[in-house]
């Protein structure tokens, strides 16, 4: 794991790969992913956030049985803490983020209930064919910050740890060729006390006030809103995932 260090300033999109050449690629590569098959036992639909250019990146766990039938990652209750969160820490609405942030996962299908209640943890192999997508969307993305929510989603960029040794703190991470700040996130279902209690709820503020301060993320609350569709904007309409 590599010490804190103060968040490095926002990159420009690389000069070979124009905004329209990613957006294009970017939209093509989402387009595939929702046509993916890798694992038998994952219920489809495939869920996206859909084709949003952004150097900001989300990276949630795996859909729980909501979001295919809403066709959104984080659309029912542990979506509506995610997003208070950020509408209290730097008044970014539900709507703003899902336009300006990109949303991966470790997953992007239901892995199903448990047995016991409760859904299933994606196996390794589910983990290992769904980082392929995500290692292209850092390639294609570029971030210059990335947040991993809950435990599985932070263990692709950082040792597994106590979430008290790792929440409140940024890291520099070197993946798929590319370095960027990761400023990881509690998972916020009710399922886990921890982001409620103390140290939780102190590092979690912690956690958000770096984001709301770092440079991506300060870019992005300075955008102009989305044109209207046609209007040539950067942000993709969200991807139809429930089709
Ligand atoms: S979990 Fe990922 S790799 Fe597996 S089928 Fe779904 S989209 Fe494909």
């Amino acid at each position: 794991m590599s010490p804190p260090t103060p968040p490095s300033p926002a990159k420009k999109p690389a000069a070979t790969a124009p905004a329209a050449d990613a957006a294009r690629l970017l939209a093509e590569h989402v387009r595939q992913l929702h046509t993916c098959q890798k694992c038998p036992n994952m219920l489809k639909p495939v869920v996206s956030g859909g084709p949003v250019l952004s150097r900001v990146m989300l990276v949630g766990q795996a859909p729980g049985d909501k979001e295919p039938i809403l066709g959104r990652p984080f659309a029912w209750t542990a979506g509506k803490t995610l997003f208070r969160w950020f509408q209290e820490a730097a008044g970014m609405s539900e709507t703003m983020f899902r336009q300006r942030i990109y949303m991966a996962a470790v997953c992007r299908c239901f892995p199903g209930k448990k047995p016991t209640g409760g859904d299933r943890v994606p196996d390794p192999e589910e983990i290992a064919n769904c980082g392929t997508w995500m290692r292209r969307e850092l390639e294609l993305l570029k971030p210059a910050l990335v947040l991993p929510v809950g435990k599985l989603g932070i263990q692709q960029f950082l040792p597994a740890e106590k979430l008290d040794l790792l929440i409140g703190r940024q890291f520099t991470v070197q993946k798929a060729g590319q370095t960027f700040t990761v400023i990881p996130l509690p998972h916020p279902s009710g399922a886990s006390p921890w982001h409620r209690m103390e140290p939780g709820k102190t590092l979690l503020r912690q956690a958000l006030a770096l984001v709301v301060a770092h440079p991506a993320f300060q870019e992005l609350l300075r955008e102009p809103d989305p044109a209207p569709p046609g209007g040539g904007q950067k942000a993709l309409p969200l991807w139809p995932t429930n089709r």
